[in-house]
């Protein structure tokens, strides 16, 4: 049988941290960095009804997220855990469904737990987004990966799809998103425009 690209859907790719919840000032390293509590978690203002419009107009949503503070002996998975509890809550009181949500736990600068190595799913490896592609027949040409870092950016151009950095600009480096948005609410705009 033929391959039917008319069955090939579109998805979005959300990083999580700085796109859909806040970053939190971290005391130790006086940086901006992922919620080390549940009671951290907080989703930036208008992301819920952002990612409302982007599943009504039938793009499929992923989370690709790296979360090495495990490995990296700054956290437990208990409260990884419960973070991702509160994200699941605040979309689930919304009616907003993710097909998937991946996280990679790995770091190859680990304190030596089972987390600590190389691995093939940290972003910017495309890892996830091949993933999702076979198993969920996604076109990647007409998806998008949504991040804050440039390694979300070049994680979306290693699987063929389109990017969008939320950034203030300029926030140019050795790689170029197709577009530069301040929020998530801004990101669902121009994809919803640009298809
Ligand atoms: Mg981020
Ligand atoms: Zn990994």
């Amino acid at each position: 049988m033929g391959r039917n690209r008319s069955a090939e859907r579109r998805a979005v790719f959300l990083d999580r941290d700085g796109v859909i919840n806040r970053n939190v000032l971290n005391p130790a390293t006086g940086e901006f960095e992922a919620p080390l509590t549940p009671a951290d978690f907080e989703f930036v203002p208008g992301a819920l009804s952002a990612m409302q419009k982007l599943q009504a107009a039938g793009y499929l949503l992923f989370l690709v997220s790296n979360q090495p503070n495990f490995a990296k002996g700054k956290s437990s998975l208990h409260v990884l855990k419960a973070i991702h509890g509160r994200l699941v809550e605040g979309l689930t009181r919304r009616g907003i469904e993710f097909a998937r949500f991946y996280y990679c736990f790995h770091h190859p600068g680990g304190d030596g737990n089972r987390y600590a190595r190389f691995c093939l799913c940290r972003k910017p490896s495309p890892h996830f987004l091949l993933k999702a592609a076979a198993q969920f027949r996604i076109e990647l040409r007409g998806s998008w990966m949504i991040g804050d870092r440039l390694t979300d950016v070049e994680c979306g151009k290693f699987a063929g799809a389109k990017t969008v950095l939320i950034a203030e600009p300029p926030a140019l480096g050795s790689v170029e998103p197709d577009a530069i948005v301040p929020d998530l609410s801004a990101a669902a705009r121009l994809i919803l425009l640009r298809g």
